[in-house]
């Protein structure tokens, strides 16, 4: 086939494309014809934005402009034939390379793993089976199963519509969708958009159901031919890092021009010019961060593994940081809050309710219903079938499993529930469906809040309890029958007449009214209430629309119940803590969704509940009034979510959403975290979230904040060390050499270069290339779900942190310069080794100090992070071979020290570490300052206080 051809499929018959493809609908591809055609045609993926691989990682780590400095100043000192210098200074350069190499590398391979996980899934039929495989492995000649909230994997020759509609709008930029029609065949050429038997790759299925075959993979499909990316982990800069990268950026032209400083100063006094300039770069060179962007990318990606142990698939990178910021949560009720393991324990009738407990089957009923067995109960006994009956007809779910004991329905959890019911009074849903099989279907949608299905009534005189059952009911003398189950209050609008006493009655206000009263009662137990209703037809209906839904007759109501999941109660309280208001967002009846909010603790007794209808009378304003006090919504649509997160927005707040259904895709866009459901959420939602939860609990949104602000508070650790040691160093570069003018007569010559570049260099790779790794890893803090959320402006030196890296740079400089200038006045010749030293375990203790912010390390435990005591232990391993290795003596110009001079230098640079501490207990004292500054002390917010939005600037 020519290029041409290929793309001319919407011109052939089903027939036709099937046999091109010399696939079969009924039985899809075999396992042979698959490992050929994978073989043939690759994987089924749009070329990608490479991911760097580990040649260009490395070339990367030479390439940045710190390192080209250093590659610089060693050429220089080539020229100037100071070997050692050189060597060492290439050999830093290595180092650090590898160091680097080493983060990227972890890193890139953490977020590949991740990007593997957040490829959709799709349902193929092969080998006569459906199985759920990745959309990356499919190939032309597949059958593809496709329902609402999926993405087309590849482009497809429908073979099979029901009432498919999709959306096309990646493809043609139309938002309306399109209705699709397996059955049509072009005769001449047609534009993409009218090709109504095609569904193509990237396409959003958002109603009804169908199959296709698939004719076009990868980049060989229409969306492959404009190259735009789909499905990956995006990465990209997140704003912290744009942050720290103009802060590295800032340091670098601070550190020039304290280099030029010290150099003019050197030369005045009669260094040589050379020696001068190495000194310079050192200088340079040891304020920058140099292992800053490498310790953020890799916090970042393995925050986001560590999230993923958790159940939280970071779809893009960014998220991990903004999940420290979020203020408000607003959270789906089924399947979220809840188990989504429905049960339906109430059956209401209009004259009488029946409760089910758990193992209660037909017989007890009966028995129920037989006492006394009056004409009343039997016609009550009938209708309950009917309830049930329709209950189970009207439902997608299916049920599986010979014997009652291992009875399961998979499917929807709500239709679950009904079709293992109506399974526990002898109505077994494929014998159903054998004596009334499904003609036409209009398919469930959260706006509407109902289903209804065409059944044809199929007469067959075989004994089963289907046919015993069905045969005494009104249905069976008509053709056609549809049933529709929804919400109480939809189906309400809708009805004209109930089912009493064996037949319909006019619906009259006393009857609204009683079938209210019950929905409320069961609502108010938290039950998710269904009503059933049903319209007998004479003949087939042309097709299936709100036509069919008019002058119901109403049977009756189902009640069930849907636990909530236990560990939610707790994220609830701990998100409270945190600063950070829960709010319920729910389709359910207001009644239920309250129950269920009281219980989880999101709302008090007193709260008020909005619904869909009173949102959208709402103004913006009234809205924004409503939400300082309301944390219920419910029955509302998936549009409504919108414009609640725009308002929140609005407030400034910082807001997660959930969302698992096709409409839910913009609330999830427009929120700052969208977070879709792995288990039960659509291929849509998940593509347009941020993360996605692999176990639909609320709890993970709650443990994934929580490692949020913990990689923010490590990050931030790790700047403070970095840059208040670098403080330290320069303190002692530019310094020491003006105090050696005013400091006693030295024996010793004069005092010009306090620390060689070398040494610089080296401490450099101990402290930001080592002992930075290990902050990077840090464990949360006590505190951490116990302050208000971080401010999206904040910065990392915000809530007196620029205070404390000064005091603590200032003091590591003046212990630095007091060891090394009185050692020097005193007429040591190893004052340098000894200042040295002290800078190395100074920032031993610094690191020590800083690790657990605001508690104290020794509670804590002071070796308590196992990476960061490794990492310690390697950096005075190393230290000690500077002062004590022959090689490294020359190498770095040091004296080995007597053991009370090292001594000396460990006791002295704890100081440090002593101070930290009592800064910290201070701070402690004080209520952890920056709550007080906020105005808030743990537990910082009440119910619904959160209105106007406190955050940690
Ligand atoms: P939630 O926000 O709790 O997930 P849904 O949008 O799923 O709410 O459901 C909203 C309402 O729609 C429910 O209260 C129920 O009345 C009705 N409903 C839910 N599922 C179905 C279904 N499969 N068929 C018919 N009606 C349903
Ligand atoms: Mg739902």
């Amino acid at each position: 086939m020519n290029a041409e051809q290929r793309s001319q499929w919407h011109l052939l018959s089903v027939e036709a494309a099937i046999e091109q493809l010399r696939s079969d609908p009924a039985m899809g591809l075999t396992a042979q014809q698959v490992a050929e055609l994978q073989a043939q045609v690759g994987p089924n993926e749009l070329v990608e934005r490479a991911s760097r691989s580990p040649w260009r990682l490395l070339w990367e780590q030479f390439t940045a402009t710190m390192v080209l400095i250093l590659i610089a100043a060693g050429i220089i000192s080539l020229f100037l034939q100071k070997w050692q210098e050189a060597v060492a200074i290439f050999a830093i350069v290595v180092l650090f390379g590898l160091l680097g190499f080493v983060q990227e590398y972890r890193a890139e391979r953490a977020m590949a793993a991740l990007k593997k996980l957040a490829a959709p899934m799709v349902r193929v039929r092969r080998e006569g089976q459906v199985q759920t495989i990745s959309a990356r492995e499919l190939v032309p000649g597949d059958i593809v199963l496709l329902e609402a909230g999926n993405l087309t994997p590849a482009d497809m020759r429908l073979v099979e519509t029901v009432n498919l509609r999709i959306q096309e709008a990646a493809l043609t930029g139309e938002s309306e969708a399109v209705e699709k029609d397996a059955n049509l065949v072009f005769s001449a050429d047609a534009p993409l958009g009218d090709r109504r038997n095609m569904a193509y790759m990237g396409t959003v299925v958002t109603y009804g159901r169908g199959v296709g075959i698939v004719v076009e993979t990868g980049a060989r499909t229409e969306l492959g031919k404009i190259a735009t990316m789909l499905q990956t982990v995006e990465r990209e800069a997140t704003p912290l890092q744009k942050r720290l990268d103009r802060l590295g950026k800032a340091l670098a032209l601070v550190g020039v021009m304290i280099a030029a400083v010290v150099a003019v100063f050197g030369l005045l006094r009669g260094g040589a010019l050379g020696e001068m300039f190495l000194v310079a770069v050192s200088v340079a060179v040891a304020i920058v961060p140099e292992g800053l962007p490498a310790v953020v990318t890799i916090t970042l990606a393995l925050g986001a593994r560590r999230m993923l142990a958790r159940n939280a698939l970071i779809r893009k990178l960014p998220a991990v940081e903004t999940l420290g910021s979020v203020t408000v949560i607003c959270s789906d009720k089924t399947g979220t809050l809840t188990q989504n393991r429905m049960t339906v324990t109430v059956l209401d009738l209009m004259d009488r309710s029946v409760r089910l407990n758990e193992r209660i089957g037909r017989e007890e009923v009966k028995l129920e219903l037989a006492e006394p067995p009056t004409e009343e109960t039997r016609l009550q006994a009938k209708a309950m079938s009917l309830l049930l009956s329709a209950g189970a007809l009207a439902s997608d779910a299916q049920l599986i499993g010979d014997d009652p004991g291992g009875w399961r329905a998979v499917g929807d959890p709500t239709e679950g529930a009904l079709v293992l019911a109506a399974a526990q009074f002898g109505l077994r849903k494929d014998e159903l469906e054998r004596r009334l099989p499904r003609v036409l279907e209009l398919p469930f949608d959260s706006e509407r809040k109902r289903m209804t299905t065409v059944h044809e009534l199929n007469v067959e005189n075989d004994a089963s309890a289907v046919n015993d059952v069905l045969a005494q009911l009104p249905i069976a003398q008509s053709r056609f029958v549809a049933f529709t189950k929804g919400s109480v209050d939809g189906l309400l609008d809708i009805a004209a007449q109930v089912w009493v006493n064996g037949g319909a009655q006019p619906i009259t206000p006393e009857w609204r009214q009683r079938i209210e009263a019950s929905n409320a009662r069961l609502a108010a137990e938290g039950m998710r209430v269904l009503a059933v209703a049903f319209k007998l037809l004479d003949e087939r209906p042309a097709k299936a629309d709100e036509a069919l839904e008019r002058n119901l007759t109403l049977v009756g109501l189902f009640g069930m119940i849907d636990p909530p999941r236990p560990e939610v109660k707790e994220a609830v309280a701990k998100c409270k803590m945190a600063g950070i208001r829960p709010i319920m967002i729910t389709g359910d009846h207001p009644l239920t969704a309250l129950a269920i909010a009281k219980e989880l603790g999101i709302a008090a007794a007193e709260d008020r509940v909005v619904t869909g209808l009173q949102l959208s009378q709402m103004s913006d304003e009234q809205l924004s009034a409503a939400l300082t006090d309301v944390s219920v919504f419910a029955r509302v649509s998936p549009e409504h979510k919108l414009r609640i997160v725009t308002a929140l927005q609005r407030q400034g707040h910082v807001v997660a959403m959930t969302g698992d259904g096709v409409n839910d895709a913009p609330a999830l866009k427009k929120a700052d975290i969208g977070v879709a459901m792995g288990v039960t959420g659509t291929d849509v939602t998940r593509e347009a979230a941020e993360i996605v939860l692999l176990d639909d609990n609320f709890a993970t949104i709650v443990n994934a904040v929580e490692e949020g602000r913990t990689i923010y508070d490590n990050i931030k650790k790790f700047v403070k060390f970095s840059v208040g040691g670098n403080l330290g160093k320069v303190m002692v570069m530019l310094l020491a050499p003006m105090l050696a003018l005013l400091a006693p007569a030295s024996p010793l010559p004069p005092l010009l270069i306090p620390l060689m570049p070398l040494q610089l260099l080296w401490l450099n790779l101990l402290t930001d290339g080592l002992l930075g790794i290990g902050l990077g890893v840090e464990p949360a803090e006590k505190n951490v779900m116990r302050r208000p959320p971080i401010s999206p402006q904040a910065n990392i030196f915000s809530h007196g942190g620029l205070g404390q890296v000064i005091r603590m740079g200032v003091l590591i400089g003046a212990i630095a310069l007091g060891v090394g200038l009185h050692r020097w006045s005193a007429g040591y010749e190893d004052w340098q080794t000894m200042m040295f030293t002290t800078l190395a375990f100074l920032q031993v203790w610094q690191a020590l100090a800083i690790r657990t912010g605001n508690d104290s390390t020794l509670q804590a435990g002071l070796f308590s992070n196992k990476s960061l005591t490794l990492l310690i232990a390697v950096v005075v391993g190393l230290q000690l071979a500077a002062i004590y290795a022959p090689a490294l003596q020359s190498f770095l110009n040091t004296t080995p020290l007597a053991a009370q001079d090292l001594l000396t230098c460990i006791a002295l640079s704890s100081i440090v570490f002593v101070y930290g501490e009592i800064e910290k207990a201070l701070a402690r004292r004080a209520g952890y300052p920056p709550l007080r500054q906020a105005g808030l002390e743990a537990p910082p917010l009440k119910d619904g206080s959160a209105g106007s939005v406190k955050l940690w600037k």
